[in-house]
């Protein structure tokens, strides 16, 4: 069953759809690019329902207005001056002419420049700079990964073969039979707390390669916030790496 309700919010018009869920243990809010999804555990009515999103009606709308201006602007390339969401910060591509013939990115506080070579034509500077930015997030987001990995495989005896980063459909990360890590590329515009949860996750399971109790009880020892961190990507994931992540496949 499932019950339809417009909540307006400042200037915002916002679909919730309220939905049973026998899986649902909470009420659960998911803000969506479409829609805010109300998932209902059995025993709570609708009504109940929906007095809880009345009292979260500020935090919708917000949520929602930001989700809103992350919506994909289809644009047409990498241009001066667009923001780039870098662990959660913007962060303003500023393309500097480079007499070198190549491209060159280098992080400066709120600033991502990127040298390009000013004789370049702008199809060949546009594909050599998405070809160089997607290196760049990789290796930040890989460089992050091993910053944070003493931090557990010791302590835990959870030692990966290897990790990799590259761009996933559906999976934030996966843990091959090798004991190889795969991480989502995108995972670099989220906050550094939640792609670390994304490695913990993986970690733990060198150890048990299931999702069941002894597993988040493992996940649960080496990040105490991973509801939040879980949460967080549920709610934000879709949104993430949208804007740059539709140019940069
Ligand atoms: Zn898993």
């Amino acid at each position: 069953m499932e019950h339809q309700q417009q909540l307006v919010w400042q200037q915002w018009q916002v679909p919730v759809h309220y939905r049973r869920s026998s899986r649902a243990r909470h009420l659960r809010i998911t803000i969506g690019q479409q829609a805010v999804r109300v998932s209902m555990p059995p025993g709570v009515s609708l009504q109940e329902a929906q007095a809880f999103v009345q009292r979260k009606e500020a935090w919708i709308g917000q949520h929602w207005s930001r989700n809103q201006h992350q919506a994909p602007p289809r644009l047409s390339g990498l241009t001066d001056g667009m923001t780039v969401m870098l662990w959660a910060e913007p962060v303003s591509l500023v393309w500097q002419p480079a007499t070198e013939a190549r491209v060159i990115l280098a992080r400066h506080q709120q600033q991502l420049h990127a040298w390009v070579p000013a004789a370049w034509s702008d199809a060949v500077a546009q594909q050599a700079l998405q070809t160089a930015l997607k290196r760049y997030l990789s290796q930040t987001l890989l460089d992050a990964l091993h910053g944070w990995l003493p931090r557990y495989s010791q302590p835990y005896a959870l030692h990966p073969t290897g990790m990799r980063v590259r761009l996933m459909r559906s999976r934030w990360g996966s843990c091959g039979v090798r004991g190889t890590l795969n991480f989502n590329r995108h995972l670099v515009h989220a906050p550094p707390a939640v792609a670390e949860y994304v490695l913990v996750h993986e970690l733990a399971h060198l150890r048990h390669r299931n999702h069941g109790p002894r597993f988040w009880q493992l996940v649960a020892e080496m990040d105490p916030l991973y509801g939040e961190h879980r949460h967080w990507l549920r709610s934000h994931g879709q949104g993430l790496g949208l804007k740059i992540g539709d140019l940069l496949l």
